[in-house]
C-alpha cells in the first residue's frame, strides 16, 4: 500500500558532503587523474582522484594481508587497483571471455571475481598497468565507465534465455537503460582511450561555465548523490533481487508477449552497525509502464533522486532514504509530473525464488544452457583454465548470474559433447552435480584482503563456515535443500546478506552478526538473531535450528519461513521500521 509522509519541495539546504565538492571541481570526472597516473613516486593516487576513479570503474585498494608487515618495515601500503567491468544483463561473448581471462592473467592477480551485479572484477592491478587494463577491456568492446561511482551502475537482468520468450526483448531494454544513463563526459575516453580533449562547451573540459545540460544532460556536474542500481526481473525468477534495487522493473508478459513492467523504487542493502538511522530497505512497487515508456520512467526516477537526494550525508543519500523521508506518494507524483502522464496500476506477478537453477536445460530453440556453480564467484586455477578452454570452442555466449555463477548459454547440440568432455576434464561438472543446496545457495562479497571497508573475512570465510554447517546438514538429511546463505565482510551488504535466509555480516575480525528469516524469493528481509559470533558459535546456534527444520518443516517450507514460524525471529515487514527492533 502506498503511504505518504511528506509534501516534497526542494531539498533542504545543508552543507554538501566533501564528495560533492570533489565532483564539482573535477571538470566532469577528470580531476588530476592523468597526472596521478603519471606520478611514479607512489602506487596510489590522491584522495580526490580515488573518489573520481570510481566513476571510471576502478577502486584504489591495498593488499591488507601485507599491511602489518609493511608497516613494521616502514613501507608504504601495497597499493593495488580493482577494475570492475560492466556487463549489462551479464551477457558476454566467448571472445570477450577470453579477453577478460587474458587481462586477468596479464595485469591482475590471475583470478576473475564474478560480482553480485553480473560484472567482472579484476583485482591486484598495479597503477602502472591500470591504463592498459582499462584500454584493453574497451578493445574487447566491454566497458568500465560507471561500474562504480555516484551514477547508474551495471544494469542487471535475468540471464536465463530458456526461461521465457521475452528474454531477448528484456535484455535489450537493459542495454537501452545502460546506454541512456551512462555518463556522457568525454573524460573517460581522454584518460583511458587516448582520445584528444576537444575544446568547447560539450567537453565540459575544465570550463566551469560550460553548460552542464550539454555535457551531462541527465546528471549535471554533481552527478547523483550516491550510487544508483537498476535491475530487471523476469518472473517467476527474482534472481536479480529486484527489491534490493534503487529502481527495479518487473517484466509483465501476457500471452507470451512483453506488455510492460511494474516499477519498484527505493530498495537498498547498505547500513552501518550501531546506526539505526541506516537500514536495508525493500523497494515499493509504485505502478506499471509500457515497454516504450520504460527508459523515460528510469530517467525521471533518476532525476528526482538527483534533485532531492541528500547531498550532505552520504550514509543517508540513497534513493531509499529520499522515499522513506518524503513518502512514496510524493515520489510517484514527482516522477509523474516530470513524465507528463500517470503510471498505470501495477499488474500481478509471482516470484518463486531468488537463486539459480543448476545443470543443463534445453531451450525452445534446441540450444542447451548449463548453469555452473562458482563458489564465491571466484575463478582461479583449474576452473578458470577450463572455462578458457570452453570459450575457445563455444558457439553461444556466457551469462554471469546475479548469484555469482555462470551460464554457458546457447550451446548447439553438436558442441555439447565437446563441452561436457571439458567440464569433466576440468572438474567443472562437480560444481553443479555434487554440492549441497546450502553451498550452492551461498554468496559472498570479496572483503579481505582487498576491500578497504571490510571488517571481517567473507569470501575466504564462507566456504569454511559452510563446510562446518554441512556436517549437520548431511546428518539431518538436508543436503538437497536449497538454503540461501549470504556473507558480507561489512554491513554495506554487497552480497545482499539481508536477503539471505541465513545472513552473515562481518562485525570485527573473526566475528559476525547472524541474521535469519529472509524469504526464499527475495520478498522479505531477514532479522538479527545473534551478534558478534565466531564461526564456531554460528554453527552452534544454527545446529539445533537446522535439526528442528529437518523434522518439523511443512511440505515445501523454506528455511527462512520456518525460522519465523518457529519463533526464532520476527518477520520484518518494512526494513525502515522494524529491521532494527
Ligand atoms: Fe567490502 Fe563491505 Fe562490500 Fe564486502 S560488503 S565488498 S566488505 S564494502
Amino acid at each position: 500500500m502506498i503511504t505518504d509522509t511528506a509534501t516534497g519541495g526542494a531539498a533542504a539546504a545543508k552543507e554538501p558532503s566533501k564528495n560533492e565538492g570533489i565532483k564539482e571541481a573535477s571538470h566532469y570526472l577528470r580531476g588530476t587523474i592523468l597526472e596521478g597516473l603519471a606520478d611514479a613516486s607512489t602506487g596510489a593516487v590522491s584522495e580526490e582522484d580515488s573518489q573520481l576513479l570510481k566513476f571510471h570503474g576502478t577502486y584504489l585498494q591495498d593488499d591488507r594481508d601485507l599491511r602489518a608487515e609493511r608497516r613494521k618495515q616502514k613501507l608504504d601500503k601495497a597499493y593495488i587497483f580493482m577494475v570492475r567491468v560492466r556487463v549489462p544483463g551479464g551477457v558476454c561473448t566467448p571472445k570477450q571471455w577470453l579477453e577478460i581471462d587474458r587481462i586477468a592473467d596479464r595485469y591482475a592477480n590471475g583470478t576473475i571475481k564474478l560480482s553480485t551485479r553480473q560484472a567482472f572484477q579484476l583485482h591486484g592491478i598495479l597503477k602502472g598497468n591500470l591504463k592498459n587494463s582499462i584500454k584493453e577491456v574497451n578493445e574487447a568492446l566491454l566497458c568500465t565507465l560507471a561500474a562504480c561511482g555516484d551514477v547508474n551502475r551495471n544494469v542487471m537482468c535475468n540471464p536465463n534465455p530458456h526461461l521465457s520468450a521475452i528474454h531477448a526483448e528484456t535484455l535489450d531494454y537493459a542495454l537501452k537503460l545502460t546506454q541512456h544513463l551512462s555518463p556522457r563526459t568525454p573524460a573517460y575516453h581522454e584518460i583511458w582511450l587516448d582520445k584528444e580533449r576537444v575544446a568547447g562547451g560539450d567537453t565540459g573540459g575544465g570550463d566551469d561555465d560550460s553548460s552542464p545540460d550539454k555535457v551531462e544532460p541527465i546528471y549535471g556536474k554533481h552527478y547523483l548523490p550516491r550510487k544508483f542500481k537498476i535491475g530487471i526481473a523476469i518472473p517467476p525468477s527474482n534472481d536479480v533481487d529486484i527489491f534490493s534495487q534503487d529502481l527495479g522493473f518487473i517484466a509483465i508478459a501476457e500471452n507470451g508477449k512483453l506488455v510492460g513492467f511494474n516499477v519498484a523504487v527505493g530498495g537498498g542493502m547498505g547500513m552501518s552497525h550501531g546506526n539505526k538511522a541506516t537500514y536495508p530497505r525493500l523497494g515499493d512497487v509504485m505502478g506499471f509502464c509500457t515497454p516504450e515508456q520504460m527508459v523515460d520512467v528510469a530517467e525521471k526516477v533518476v532525476t528526482v533522486q538527483r534533485d532531492y537526494g541528500d547531498r550532505s550525508e552520504r550514509k543517508h543519500a540513497r534513493l531509499k532514504y529520499t522515499i522513506q523521508d518524503r513518502g512514496l506518494l510524493w515520489f510517484r507524483s514527482e516522477v509523474e509530473k516530470r513524465l507528463g502522464y500517470k503510471l498505470a496500476t501495477a499488474r500481478t506477478y509471482t516470484f518463486d525464488g531468488n537463486g539459480d537453477r543448476y545443470g543443463w536445460v534445453e531451450g525452445g530453440d534446441g540450444r542447451h544452457h548449463l548453469t555452473l556453480f562458482i563458489e564465491g564467484g571466484r575463478l582461479r586455477g583449474k576452473q578458470k583454465n577450463g572455462l578458457r578452454e570452453i570459450a575457445n570452442i563455444h558457439d553461444g555466449d556466457f551469462r554471469l548470474t546475479a548469484n555469482q555463477n555462470i551460464i554457458i548459454a546457447a550451446v548447439s547440440a553438436e558442441k555439447r559433447p565437446q563441452i561436457e568432455k571439458l567440464l569433466k576434464e576440468y572438474d567443472l561438472d562437480q560444481t553443479y552435480s555434487s554440492v549441497t543446496g546450502l553451498r550452492r545457495g551461498g554468496m559472498a562479497c570479496v572483503a579481505l584482503p582487498t576491500c578497504g571497508l571490510a571488517l571481517a573475512e567473507s569470501e575466504r570465510n564462507l566456504p569454511l563456515l559452510v563446510t562446518e554447517l554441512e556436517k549437520v546438514i548431511r546428518e539431518a538429511g538436508l543436503q538437497e535443500q536449497e538454503i540461501h546463505i549470504r556473507s558480507s565482510g561489512c554491513p554495506n551488504g554487497c552480497a545482499r546478506p539481508y536477503l539471505g535466509e541465513i545472513g552473515v555480516v562481518g562485525k570485527v575480525p573473526g566475528k559476525y552478526n547472524l541474521y535469519l528469516g529472509a524469504a526464499h524469493d527475495g520478498s522479505r528481509l531477514n532479522k538479527l538473531y545473534k551478534d558478534v559470533l565466531t564461526n564456531e558459535q554460528i554453527v552452534a546456534e544454527l545446529t539445533p535450528i537446522l535439526r528442528r527444520y529437518a523434522v518439523e518443516r511443512n511440505p515445501d517450507e523454506y528455511f527462512g519461513d520456518f525460522v519465523i514460524r518457529a519463533g526464532y525471529v520476527k518477520a520484518v515487514t518494512s526494513g525502515a521500521v522494524d529491521f532494527h527492533d
